[in-house]
């Protein structure tokens, strides 16, 4: 236990955030900037959750930064800074290479209104109907239809057309085509606005930036502090206990896993049985795994992309997607560029992945999968840089195991949950005053936008309950 890491923290705050990822930290901040005392704890040692990087042997690594939509800038410009917004730009190569198609797009609805016309020679108004009727989506539609139905309704029979819509949307927040379709058209039109946007500079610069922000906004921040309960007194919410210590609050924010807030930091005696019992039906969504690779000092890449969707699957399958031995996975190559002043490559695959594939393996058992998972994903990348081997110098994969070990998310779960994780995540409140969660939650609160967005809806709530 860290008690040093909490000295001098007030013995009262209007408002305590548990967890430094984005929804957390937009949270935090837009409390503070309205006026609010405002304590956020971070179990890492770093802020940002899974949009974070790490350093190893000269090399930078980001972790969950692969692309977003353009909306993130007006989120950063309207709820960070104009600084912050302005490290955001667009990733014009995104290529797609499987045994279905092979090509390189923006990713914008121009391009793909081009492709699906030429390439897959859908008609116009087909395409026009399928845009308008995924833009037009709201949360009050009919939550029935899948994905699965909408693709079947605009492009029936048509598995190219459908691998081509899902798949990088599987990667972003790990939905399938069994979700609702509004939870898919509404993140995909998103997308599909103006392209793919990631962050120049790099993740440590963003978060770092994020981080001045709110030390301005006077947020008190404590990183290496897990919270280890939320106190509830007489139906109400109280505070923490944190490192052993309690700090009392009217109203806490957990940016923890969804069911693990619930059933650990709260405690499932708090709510109302029929609150568990719905809690208890939502699913958690997929981990992921990925392989970091850094580049020789020196080396140089050709431009391959920025973003490559590979796959040697012969049709697009979700359990294919998570399965241990996929051979579908993202690269994401950071060129120097990237990092500005910082002259080095570096490039991380990721994949999405099944907890259960990972979690009850030996140590040795382990060790060999994870030695398994870089090989296979070398052989794949010498497909678009031969000699790829003699290039790398540093080597590293993450598993569901890795995810779970520093988010504390359950199942290393990295997309947070399943659609119905929503309305138990917006209920909180209901439940026990002063209670709130933010954060990847019901797929359409989830990646970066998605959480970001989040945290300032549940600001804005909290922000009431404190009038
Ligand atoms: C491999 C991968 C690829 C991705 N690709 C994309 C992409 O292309 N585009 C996109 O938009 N998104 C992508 N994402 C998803 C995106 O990164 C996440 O949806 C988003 O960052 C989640 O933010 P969050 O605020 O929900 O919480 P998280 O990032 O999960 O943060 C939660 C924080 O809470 C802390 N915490 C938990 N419990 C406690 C406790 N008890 N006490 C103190 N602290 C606690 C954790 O340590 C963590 O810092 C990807 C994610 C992964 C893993």
């Amino acid at each position: 236990m860290n008690q040093d890491r909490l000295k001098e923290t007030g013995a009262e705050y209007d408002a305590i955030v548990i967890g430094g990822g984005l929804a957390g930290l937009t949270c935090a901040n837009m409390l503070a900037r309205g006026g609010r005392s405002v304590l956020l704890l971070e179990q890492h040692h770093n802020l940002g959750g899974l949009a974070t990087w790490f350093r190893r042997k000269g090399h930078v690594f980001d972790v969950a930064l692969h692309g977003f939509p353009i909306g993130m800038i007006k989120t950063c410009r309207k709820y960070w800074s104009s600084e912050i917004a302005d490290m955001i730009v667009q990733l014009k190569g995104i290529r797609f290479d499987n045994p279905q198609f092979s090509f390189t797009t923006t990713y914008d609805r121009e391009d793909f209104t081009r492709i699906l016309r030429e390439r897959f020679s859908i008609s116009q108004d087909t395409i026009d109907g399928f845009f308008d009727t995924a833009r037009n989506m709201n949360f009050y539609d009919d939550q029935t239809m899948t994905t699965r139905d909408l693709f079947q309704r605009f492009f029936p029979g048509r598995d190219d057309v459908h691998r081509m819509l899902m798949e990088p949307i599987t990667y972003a927040n790990g939905s399938t085509l069994d979700d609702p379709a509004i939870s898919y058209g509404i993140v995909f039109s998103n997308f599909m606005s103006k392209g793919v946007y990631t962050v120049r500079g790099g993740t440590d610069k963003f978060i770092g930036k994020m981080r001045e922000e709110l030390l301005r906004n006077n947020v008190d921040i404590r990183t290496k502090c897990p919270v280890e309960q939320i106190v509830i007194e007489d139906g109400k919410t109280a505070g923490v206990v944190a490192n052993g210590r309690r700090i009392r609050s009217r109203t806490v924010v957990s940016n923890g896993n969804l069911l693990s807030t619930i059933s650990s930091l709260v405690g499932n005696k708090h709510f109302s049985e029929d609150f568990v019992a719905e809690a208890g039906r939502v699913r958690l969504n997929n981990s992921s795994c990925q392989v970091y690779m850094g580049i020789k000092k020196g080396e140089k890449i050709d431009y391959i992309g920025d973003l490559l969707f590979t796959s040697r699957a012969e049709r697009f399958d979700s359990h294919e997607l998570c399965s241990k031995n996929t051979t579908s996975r993202t690269f994401s190559v950071y060129y120097p560029q990237t990092r500005p002043g910082f002259d080095m490559y570096s490039i991380v695959a990721s994949s999405n992945a099944n907890y259960e594939d990972w979690s009850n393996l030996s140590d040795e058992q382990y060790r060999a999968s994870k030695e398994d998972l870089i090989q296979r994903t070398m052989d794949a990348l010498e497909e678009y840089i031969p000699d790829i081997r003699n290039k790398v110098d540093y080597l590293e994969a993450a598993t569901p195991r890795t995810f779970e070990r520093y988010t504390l998310h359950l199942n290393g779960a990295s997309f947070g949950t399943k659609f119905e994780g929503l309305k138990i995540s917006m209920g909180l409140p209901k439940e026990i005053p002063g209670l709130f969660h933010t954060g990847s939650v019901g797929i359409i609160m989830s990646g970066w936008l998605g959480a970001a967005n989040y945290g300032v809806i549940v600001a804005n709530d909290v922000d009431k309950y404190l009038s």
